[in-house]
Order: structure tokens, then sequence, then C-alpha cells
């Protein structure tokens, strides 16, 4: 968009499935700058407005409004098939000049004074050699420059399985707005979710702690999701007449941070820099953000011939703060006082406001909202030791709650 030469290197062909359904409102900010807003509605993607949030037992079922946070532009978003939403981004890069090359793994990279040379190979083992001037790693969790030179760490507070699978038959929630992801809260520390992503197609996982998974018996994971649909309640029910369309899949280990975020002539968005759990929808929005903020970082260093780590020391921290930001929430989700307050059903007005607003995608609210947050997380530590709101959550060691 800003006229340099990109090359970009894609492993799959796509359309290819993955995982990352549900969009935060932050978005649409991304769809706008990326000049595909109009795309996403043509789409027909299942419309997002916020959240709706079950207790295991189904008693609260409050929903979780985007209009109410603070500062966000157009609330409304959507849960998308990554097979076709990654492929209206793709398309758009081709469609922008970019130079794509499908089918192409990048095997190394090596930097030097001038540039970085990687090292390619396509499906018919083709290797080739390719010299630019600077490297975005968006690799996702294979983390090519990570892995190459050690910066991940894994959270161990978040060390977590999803087990998940798209479903014909799943009903969709009676109202306004039927196609809100569902959130509930099994009686353990482990969570559903449920995400309508087309007419009738609906993604459904469960993420368990280790601790948790590693106690249940092992078995298939056709066997290890229907068990975990069979002992919650609310789940149960909606599964009753549900067909699985896709291969049960599961996921480890999908939780870290990195030690750096950019190093001379290289720059770390989405995945390949930070992951946080999937509990809050965070992973795409924040890829797509950092994508953004990335190019924009190079646009400048290609403007100044100034490709130095010094110089994307603001990305640097921009990055950490919204992980950050975003990581209280999800290390929050894993306690059982954080649950009591977050599915209360008639929380306090507005400091649950403040808290939909980071939730929404905001991570740098406005002071009011910050403060209002801070807030949120003091009731947080108080219920620990004194219940301001009922103890609904299990507290005891068998309930797998990490720490
Ligand atoms: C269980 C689970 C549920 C999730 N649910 C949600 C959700 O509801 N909402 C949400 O927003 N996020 C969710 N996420 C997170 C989401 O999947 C990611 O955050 C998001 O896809 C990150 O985008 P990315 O572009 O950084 O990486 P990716 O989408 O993983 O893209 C990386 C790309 O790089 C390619 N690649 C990798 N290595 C190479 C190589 N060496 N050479 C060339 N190409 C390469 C890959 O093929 C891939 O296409 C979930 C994650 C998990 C694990």
């Amino acid at each position: 968009m800003r006229g340099r030469r990109v090359v970009l290197f894609e492993r799959e062909r796509f359309p290819r499935f993955h995982i990352g359904e549900s969009l935060l409102s932050s978005a649409n900010e991304a769809f706008e700058a990326l000049g595909v807003a109009e795309r996403m509605l043509a789409a027909g993607f299942p419309e997002k407005w916020g959240a709706r949030l079950f207790t295991h037992d189904g008693r609260a079922g409050r929903g979780v409004d985007f209009a109410v946070a603070s500062g966000v532009a157009r609330s409304q978003t959507y849960q998308v098939p990554r097979a076709e939403f990654d492929r209206i981004l793709l398309e758009r890069a081709r469609e922008l000049g970019v130079e794509i090359r499908e089918g192409e793994r990048v095997t190394a990279c090596e930097f030097d004074a001038a540039g970085a040379s990687i090292e390619s190979v396509n499906g018919a083992a083709e290797s080739r050699r390719t010299r630019v001037r600077a490297l975005v790693d968006a690799t996702g969790r294979a983390g090519l420059l990570a892995k190459r030179f050690a910066l991940r760490t894994e959270e161990p507070r978040l060390a977590n399985v999803a087990i998940y699978a798209h479903f014909s038959g799943v009903p969709r929630l009676p109202g306004e707005r039927p196609d809100d992801i569902r959130l509930i809260a099994r009686a353990d520390a482990g969570w559903f979710w449920v995400i309508p992503i087309g007419p009738d197609l609906t993604s459904v996982g469960v993420v368990l702690p280790r601790p948790l998974y590693m106690r249940w018996p092992h078995g298939a994971p056709e066997e290890m999701l229907a068990r975990a649909i069979a002992d919650t309640p609310v789940v149960e029910v909606l599964m009753r007449g549900a067909r699985r369309e896709w291969p049960v899949r599961v996921e480890k280990d999908f939780s870290y941070f990195t030690s750096r975020y950019a190093g001379d002539r290289w720059i770390l968005a989405g995945d390949a820099g930070s992951f946080l759990d999937p509990v809050f929808s965070t992973g795409v929005s924040i890829a797509m953000e950092t994508g953004i903020e990335a190019a924009a970082e190079l646009d400048r260093a290609v403007a100044a011939d100034d490709f130095s780590a010094r110089r994307f020391a603001g990305f640097e921290r921009r990055c950490r703060r919204r992980y950050q930001s975003f990581r209280r929430f999800v290390v929050g989700f894993y306690t059982p006082q954080f649950r009591d307050l977050f599915f209360q059903e008639r929380p306090p007005e507005r400091i649950f406001r403040a808290v939909v607003t980071v939730l929404a995608g905001r991570w740098r609210p406005d002071p009011w909202n910050r403060f209002l947050g801070w807030l949120f997380f003091r009731f947080v530590g108080v219920q620990r030791w004194l219940p301001i709101s009922p103890r609904a959550h299990r507290r005891d060691a068998d309930a797998g709650y990490p720490g």
C-alpha cells in the first residue's frame, strides 16, 4: 500500500484449515486499514456482537455486549472459517502487488549488515535463495526466528490443551444475536467455546489445564471430546442433534512469551512473537494489528535506510504492553475468584464496561477505564479471601486450576 516491494512466503496452498475463528471489535480497524472491510461484509460471515457466558450448569447466560466498550468505533465483528478469511487477506495482498509464493516454505534466514538471505523450498523440492532488506516473521506458532534465536518462554500458568472440531446441527442462541460466541465454564477449570462460523457450521472446542487433561483416561481425540461434552451439562444439551463435520484436532502448549519482538533487520508479528490462550479470542486481532504496525515500521526503516533493532524499540514496547494487558485477563480466567466475578449475573456496570473495553480489543483504554480495570482485579484479589460475589466456582485441588 505504501509502494514498497514485498515478497510473501506461505508454505501451504490456500484455502487451508486453521483454528482461530472468533474476532474482536478492534479487527474492524484492521479491515479498514487493509481495504477489506467491504469484502468482509459481503462474505456473509456470522456476526459477532459480543459473547454469551454460561456456567457449567447453564445458570448464568449473561451477555457481553461489545457495544458498551469505550473507544470502539464499530463494535460488531465476525466469526470466520479461517480457510475463507485467510484467503481474502492473501488475495488482497496479491492485488496490492505483493509477490506471493504459495507452497514455498522458508527453511533458513541469514542476516548481515546489508540485508537478509532467505532460503526456501517449494512443493517440487526446488530450493532458492531470496535477498531482502528486512524480514517480518509471521510464521505463527512455527516461530522461524523465535526458534533460531531461542526467544520463547512458555507460560506455565497457561499450560493448556485444546480439543476441538466443526459440527453441524448445533442450535444457535435465541434472540437478536444468534451467532454470538458462547463461552461455557466447566465445573472444573476447563471451559468450552461454541462459535458459529457458517449458516450451519459451528466450531466447538474444550480447553483443559494440562494437569486435568493428564488425569483423564487417554483415548482417541474423538473420545476425549465426547467425554468433555458428556460431562458439561449445557454443552451436552446443545450437542444432542449435532453431527461432526471434521476430524477432532488437539493442540497443546500454545501460550508463550518472547524475550524480543525485533532485532537488526527483523520483526515478529502475530503468533511468531507471542500467543495467549484462546479464551478471549485475541489471537487473530493481535496478529493483524501487529502485522500492520510491523509494515509501518519497515516502511519508515526503508525511508531512513536504518533497520537496526534500536529503531524498532517503540514497536517492541507496544507489543509487550499489549501482551501484558491481555495476559492478566487470560491468567485471571484460570482462577476461581476471577470466574466468580466474571460470570456473575449482575456485575457492577461501570467496572464491567471497563473489562469489556479491553476484551473488545481496546488494550490501552483511557485512564478512567484503566482505573476501573485495576479495580476489577482488586475485587478479584479480595474475592480470594472474602466473598463479595457468591463462590460459584470450585476451589478444591481436583478442579485443576494452575498454581
Ligand atoms: C485452540 C485454539 C483456538 C483459538 N481460537 C482463536 C479464536 O477464537 N480467535 C482468535 O482470534 N484466535 C484464536 N486462536 C489463535 C489464532 O489461531 C492465532 O493467534 C492466529 O492464527 C495467529 O495468526 P498469525 O498470522 O500470527 O499465524 P498463523 O495464522 O498461524 O499463520 C502463520 C502462517 O505462516 C505459515 N508458515 C509457517 N511456517 C512457515 C515457513 N517456514 N515458511 C513459510 N510459511 C510458513 C503457515 O502456513 C501459516 O499460514 C486460537 C488458537 C488456538 C491454539
